[in-house]
Order: C-alpha cells, then sequence, then structure tokens
C-alpha cells in the first residue's frame, strides 16, 4: 500500500503559485528525501501533507484514503510532523513536550498511563536528551531542542513521519544517530520518513528516492544515483557542482565548487 499518494496537486498561496501539478507516491516504509533550492516548495509539501494548509489537499491520499476525510486526532494518531522550528508559548520541560507525542492517544481529560512514560523515556533515550528530562524546553540550545522535538514525534508512535530539515542544527555525530535512528524505526516498524534536506551528501546516503523540487515542480523522482546528477543538480541549483563515488565506498560525494577549485573542475 502507497503511504502517500499525490495526483495532480497545485497550491497557490497569496497571489504565488507555490506547488504546481505535482503527482507522487510514497510507499509504505520508504525513506523518502525532498531535495531543492529555497523556495522550490519543500515546506509547503510537507505542511500540505500535514494538513496544515487548506488549499490543495484535494487530491491527496494517505494509507489508502482522503486526507480530507481524517480528523484532526485521527491524522495525529498516525502522522507526526517536525517542523524546523518549534516556538512554545508555556516553558514546557523536556519530559513534559515528549510526553505531548502521546495526546492523539490519550481519552479526553485522560492521564499518561505507565506505558505511555515509558514510550516518552525511551523516545528520549533514542535521541540522547534523557538527561535534560526536566530542563526547560526554552533553555535548551538549538540542536538539543531539535532532538526533543524529534523525540516528541517518535513517542507519537505514527506510521508516517515527516521533517523539515530535522539534522540542519546537529552536529556530524548527532546527524547521523538521528538518521539512523529514523532509518531503524522503518526498518523495524514500517514507519514512512518523509525528509526535507538541503544536504545533498545525507540525502544520498539515507534516502531510498529522492525528489527534486524546482520552481515549485517536480523536477525528478528516482534512487539517489539517477537524482543527483552533476549536470540536473547545476541547472536547478545554479552553480558548479562536483558528484563523485568514493572509490572505497561508493558513497556519493556532492559538492558545491567554489570559484577557487573551479578550473580544477571544468
Ligand atoms: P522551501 O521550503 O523549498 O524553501 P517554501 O515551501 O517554504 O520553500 O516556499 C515556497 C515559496 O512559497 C516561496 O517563494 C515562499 O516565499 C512562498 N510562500 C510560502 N508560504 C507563503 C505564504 N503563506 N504566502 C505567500 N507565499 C508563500
Amino acid at each position: 500500500m502507497s503511504a502517500v499518494r499525490i495526483q495532480g496537486v497545485g497550491v497557490k498561496l497569496g497571489d504565488t503559485q507555490v506547488l504546481r501539478d505535482l503527482s507522487l507516491t510514497v510507499a509504505q516504509g520508504e525513506f523518502f528525501v525532498v531535495i531543492g533550492p529555497n523556495g522550490s516548495g519543500k515546506t509547503t509539501l510537507l505542511r500540505l501533507l500535514a494538513s496544515l494548509l487548506s488549499a490543495g489537499s484535494d487530491g491527496i491520499e494517505i494509507f489508502g484514503r482522503q486526507l480530507n476525510d481524517y480528523s484532526r486526532r485521527e491524522l495525529a494518531r498516525i502522522l507526526a510532523l517536525v517542523p524546523q522550528q518549534v516556538h512554545m508559548d508555556f516553558p514546557f520541560s523536556v519530559r513534559e513536550t515528549v510526553l505531548m507525542g502521546r495526546s492523539p492517544h490519550l481519552g479526553l481529560m485522560s492521564f499518561e498511563r505507565v506505558a505511555d512514560l515509558a514510550l516518552a523515556a525511551e523516545a528520549m533515550e533514542f535521541t540522547d536528551v534523557s538527561h535534560l528530562a526536566d530542563r526547560r524546553l526554552d533553555q535548551l540550545s538549538g540542536g538539543e531542542r531539535q532532538r526533543v522535538i524529534i523525540a516528541r514525534a517518535i513517542c507519537q508512535q505514527p506510521r508516517l513521519i515527516l521533517l523539515d530539515e530535522p539534522t540542519a542544527a546537529l552536529d556530524p555525530a548527532h546527524q547521523i544517530k538521528i538518521l539512523d535512528l529514523l532509518e531503524r524505526l522503518r526498518q523495524e516498524q514500517d514507519v514512512t520518513v518523509i525528509m526535507v534536506s538541503h544536504d545533498l551528501n545525507l540525502a544520498a546516503l539515507y534516502g531510498d528516492r529522492l525528489l527534486l523540487l524546482c520552481d515549485g515542480q517536480l523536477d525528478h523522482v528516482g534512487p539517489p544515483i539517477e537524482v543527483l546528477e552533476r549536470t540536473r543538480l547545476e541547472r536547478v541549483y545554479g552553480c558548479t557542482m562536483s558528484v563523485e563515488a568514493d572509490p572505497v565506498n561508493g558513497f556519493l560525494r556532492i559538492s558545491p565548487v567554489p570559484a577557487r577549485y573551479r578550473e580544477q573542475i571544468d
């Protein structure tokens, strides 16, 4: 079954046509990475899938059911969004924030059960924030806060997790740790991962398939080796690129080329 099916979807916000005639399918259990230049519509696509935009949601199916047919609560039980930035008006602790992931699964006015507390503890362990459990969210570094928000999403036990540049604020060790965790959720629990990333190297390492957006349109979708083709990237990003496969392990290495090295590349 497909986790997401989008057919002929367009989104206009104000006077801007942000997404045009987008059609694609994401399989259940797939690690799907959305790439593209600034302003190409990546965040809008995630917001659309999370039902945060009223425009354009016709033509979207999530696990075989029209997105519009889900209630907010039903959607929150299967889908978690990790946005780029989270604003909280109230100084919640890390533990409280992570526990919020359980709320779609709780009855009205009911309190967390032992099982919910255990899930929160496990999610904090996975994301390496257990030692911060009693700290206030607004007093953490950007990278720590990001890991807490990812812990909250994991605690929600979604079938589909949408992440908007989840590793941008993280050091390399935490980047790999978080992405390995997402990969594990995918393998062990068949969770579908849709992640927006500017890091083309991480996209190549983790993505089963990549979607390259350009000006709100699908430029290409396919396996990393196909999408991350030098001339394609140069056309879409508008800069000189170097794309090489590591001779030892075959990893793709993608880098924009600074002016000072351009002669060596061409
Ligand atoms: P990306 O995530 O790829 O950087 P976005 O999806 O955030 O791109 O934005 C795509 C385009 O849509 C940008 O040109 C942005 O200015 C525009 N846009 C985003 N939100 C709105 C809005 N609420 N009203 C008008 N234009 C918007």
